[in-house]
């Protein structure tokens, strides 16, 4: 039978149905279309039954099957749930359930006994469908099987010698979620990953010898401390990866100019300093460090010269600030952070592992938020705004982050959103961020004595005295509000 051309459309959003989702007494529904109905619980506005709503009624409310007339039964063969099945009519829950069990069997038929920690953890996630997917990834499963059946030790090592570190990664921190593996500390783990490939790029053996030595002894020996002390911060990696790039690119221009470290002049430096980017002068720590252990002679390595303040206008902050607000188009998340860099200018490093519990409420209903010690209020509207994110945080609904402790938790069980993906994003949305910084600094110190500030935002007071001498402010009675 040939099909009209208005039949082939699909009934619900009229598009040409590239894909068939089913044909229901309404018409033909497209694949999409097909999925959304499938997906859509509540309660049945025919029968008041509380259940799957594929059906559409007269007046375009989903309905169930029953009132729909829709000759499909949805309830999975396996556990009775009404879902959109997944394959061979089982829920994605129950396939989940299975395969994951299929993965991680020793070789006997059994799931060796600490294993089903991580199982259960897995298959209780709200989207079983996403699990199923990074299943597909046959890396993800050759890794849980060869732990399954002992091919692997479940030791930390086993991951840092994975192939595909993302994919170690991941799993690693499920492990480690789940109690099967002591925690370690992902910046740490990611910056010696980094390192280690560096390192193994630089042919010429005694260039390869200093940047190991200067890494070790400089930044490694620090952030291991850091890192014991539950401080190491994303930025500090950032920072030493950025020393220890332009400390190889220094050594390199030496030897493109057939100079071995020891024989660098004033001359050669301040020459490379300047015919590069302004990022060169970062060197200096290597320089001063290199120096110091005589692997360079006595040389100067002058500081950052004309270092630009960016600013942004206070029109232009309070412009953005208003749109943080307004602008129902931008996930809720990133308005909330984009807020707390705008009032309180806490830098994205800062603002990206906030904790839930730094935010609170008054008895008098006022929001009060805690960057250091003291709480500081949320003026409204802004409290709304944290409030609405507060009850809608992302990404809760992956398999470890049902009870996370994170203001933005992350993609990644356990973990916060990543500060950089918050910086890509708040630049995205056509923010400068240190501009920003700044001036909302600068708004800062108009209204607050510099001391203040500090002590509330977490600040030096260096920082905050010297944004109230450009903002034309110089505090002449500070001490009157000192203690
Ligand atoms: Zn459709
Ligand atoms: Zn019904
Ligand atoms: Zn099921």
């Amino acid at each position: 039978m040939m099909l009209t051309a208005d039949e082939k459309l699909c009934a619900r959003c009229r598009t040409p149905a590239a894909k068939l989702g089913a044909i229901w007494p309404e018409g033909r529904l497209c694949r999409l279309c097909y999925q959304r109905a499938a997906r859509t619980h509540g309660t049945c506005p025919g029968c008041g039954a509380e259940r799957l709503l594929p059906g559409l009624n007269s007046t375009g409310s989903p309905t169930c099957v029953d009132c729909a007339g829709i000759p499909a039964d949805f309830h999975c063969t396996q556990c009775s749930t009404e879902e959109e099945p997944y394959r061979a009519r089982r829920c994605a829950r129950c396939c989940l359930q299975d395969h994951l069990a299929e993965l991680l069997d020793d070789g006997t038929g059994t799931m060796p006994g600490p294993l089903t920690v991580l199982h259960a953890g897995i298959c209780a996630q709200p989207n079983p469908r996403s699990a199923l997917t990074w299943l597909r990834n046959p890396e993800v499963r050759a890794l849980l099987t060869a732990i399954a059946t002992g091919a692997k030790p479940l030791v930390h090592t086993t991951f840092d010698d994975h192939p595909s570190p993302r994919t170690a990664m991941h799993l690693r921190e499920l492990f480690i979620e789940h109690g099967l593996l002591a925690p370690i500390d992902r910046n740490l783990v990611l910056f010696e990953t980094w390192l280690d490939r560096v390192l193994a790029d630089i042919t010429d053996p005694d260039q390869r010898a200093l940047i190991q030595q200067f890494a070790t002894w400089h930044h490694l020996r620090r952030m291991r401390r850091l890192s014991a002390a539950g401080q190491l911060q994303w930025g500090t990696t950032r920072a030493a990866k950025q020393d220890i790039s332009v400390a190889r690119d220094l050594l390199r221009h030496l030897s493109d100019q057939g100079k071995l470290p020891s024989q660098c002049r004033q001359a050669d430096i301040d020459h490379w300093l300047a015919t590069g980017p302004t990022t060169r002068s970062t060197a200096r720590t290597f320089v001063r460090w290199a120096v110091k252990n005589q692997h360079l002679p006595a040389l100067d390595f002058p500081y950052r010269t004309a270092e630009t303040r960016p600013v942004l206008n206070q029109d232009e902050r309070l412009r953005l600030l208003r749109e943080s607000l307004e602008n129902q188009d931008r996930p809720l998340h990133y308005r909330a952070a984009a807020i707390l860099l705008l009032l309180y200018a806490q830098p994205l490093t800062r603002i990206a592992c906030m904790r839930v519990d730094q935010i609170s409420r008054t008895e008098n209903g006022e929001t009060m938020i805690v960057f250091d010690d003291q709480p500081v209020p949320v003026p409204h509207p802004f409290n709304e705004i944290l409030q609405q994110h507060l009850t809608n945080r992302p990404n809760m609904n992956t398999a470890a982050n049902h009870a996370s402790p994170w203001l933005f938790p992350g993609y990644r069980p356990g973990q916060h959103l990543h500060p950089g993906h918050l910086m890509k994003k708040l630049r995205e949305s056509g923010i400068h961020l240190l501009g920003a910084r700044n001036a909302t600094l600068r708004a800062l110190v108009l209204t607050m004595p510099p001391p203040v500030a500090a002590q509330a935002l977490g600040y030096s007071t260096q920082i905050t005295e010297q944004h109230a001498k450009h903002a034309g402010n110089t505090w002449t009675t500070y001490a009157s509000y000192q203690r």
